[in-house]
């Protein structure tokens, strides 16, 4: 049977997609050092004999036999990867280089989870993955935007060079359960402040905007994309867009319809629209988003609730 290494597999995405790789009955190594991952996200699998955990840093080499990596190892919310920038590059560019050595020595295939942030501020509306991107180097978002340029960039030398077999999504923004209360990412924060009765924080007049897409939906393209033909990059993304202020409005609206949106300062270079061109996923994975925005925050809310009251009654 294949042997599945997901790196980054006790975080947000992560954990979905080694929930779905283990309901088919497949193989699994997790890889964590838990800087955002948690092992509650992979608890339910833990003695599972298709299962398996791993402590270990990527920017570290490590031996292992397996078939498919599935390389997410990277904090992905820009608190915590501008909480360490250097270690982010690092993980970025070692992470992705060692998983490459990795796949080139027992001859796996690596589907590399890269991200719309690769347009930057895009000067091209919506995003098809023929644009090259507006991405400054030097600026806080550098390291998580150039680290991730520079991963897709060794995916396609590691193709031309070693005959690796690479696979890039271009992730767009996702969310959904298992997302941390504290990541500080537009959509949990907006859901944990509105259950907390606090205003919600529009960082600038909320006029940016972006396009949101439900995990179960992401998880299916980036296994549509292992499995499939096609190296990428691939955006994958739902490209139903909202200003930001829309989607404060209605989060508001669905838990406390009386609380404010207050206006914060806009951190600097935030993206001032995105949105996928998805042709291409439909053409050559047949994939498209299934779930409407106000289903997967129905899902998101429900589930912050519940982690929230647990905080509450641990007196967290
Ligand atoms: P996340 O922070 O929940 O998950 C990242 C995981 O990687 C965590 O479990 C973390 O502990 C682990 N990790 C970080 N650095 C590591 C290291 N050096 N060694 C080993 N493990 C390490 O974020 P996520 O939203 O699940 O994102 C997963 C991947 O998808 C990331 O590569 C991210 O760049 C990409 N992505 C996510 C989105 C999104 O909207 N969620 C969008 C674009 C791209
Ligand atoms: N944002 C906001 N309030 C918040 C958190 C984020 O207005 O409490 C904005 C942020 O400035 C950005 C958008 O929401 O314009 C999406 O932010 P997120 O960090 O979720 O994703 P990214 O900017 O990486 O796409």
């Amino acid at each position: 049977m294949a042997i599945n290494l997901v790196t980054g597999g006790a975080g947000f995405l992560g954990s979905h997609l080694v929930d779905r790789l283990m309901e088919a009955g497949e193989e699994v190594i997790c890889l964590d050092n838990y800087f955002t991952g948690r092992k509650r996200n992979i608890a339910r699998w833990l003695g599972h004999a298709r299962f398996e955990l791993i402590r270990h840093d990527v920017t570290e080499p490590i031996k292992l036999e397996v078939d498919r990596i599935w390389h997410l190892a990277c904090p992905a919310s820009p608190i915590h990867y501008q909480f360490n920038p250097v270690k982010t590059a690092k993980t970025s560019f070692l992470g992705t280089y060692n998983m490459l050595g990795l796949a080139r020595r027992v001859g796996a295939r690596l589907l590399l989870a890269s991200t719309s942030e690769v347009y930057g501020d895009p000067e091209v509306h919506p995003q098809p993955e023929s644009y090259h991107g507006a991405v400054n180097p030097i600026g806080i978002r550098s390291c998580y935007d150039e680290g991730k340029r520079i991963a897709e960039t060794l995916c396609f030398d590691y193709k031309r060079m070693n005959a690796v077999e690479v696979r890039v999504a271009r992730i767009f923004n996702t969310y959904g359960p298992r997302m941390l209360p504290d990541d500080g990412r537009v959509i949990s924060n907006f859901i944990v402040q509105a259950l907390r009765g606090q205003d919600l924080t529009l960082y600038g007049d909320g006029c940016q905007t972006r396009s949101f897409c439900y995990v179960s939906d992401l998880v299916e393209g980036l296994i549509r994309l292992m499995h499939g033909d096609h190296t990428g990059p691939i955006n994958l993304g739902n490209p139903n867009e909202f200003t930001i202020r829309e989607l404060a409005e209605q989060v508001r609206s669905r838990i406390n319809p009386g609380l404010s949106l207050v206006e914060q300062p806009l951190p600097d270079d935030d993206p001032r629209q995105r949105r996928p061109m998805i042709d291409l996923a439909r053409q050559q994975l047949g994939w498209q988003p299934t779930v409407a925005l106000e289903q997967g925050l129905e899902a998101t809310i429900d589930s912050f609730r519940k982690v929230l009251a647990l905080e509450g009654a641990s007196g967290l």
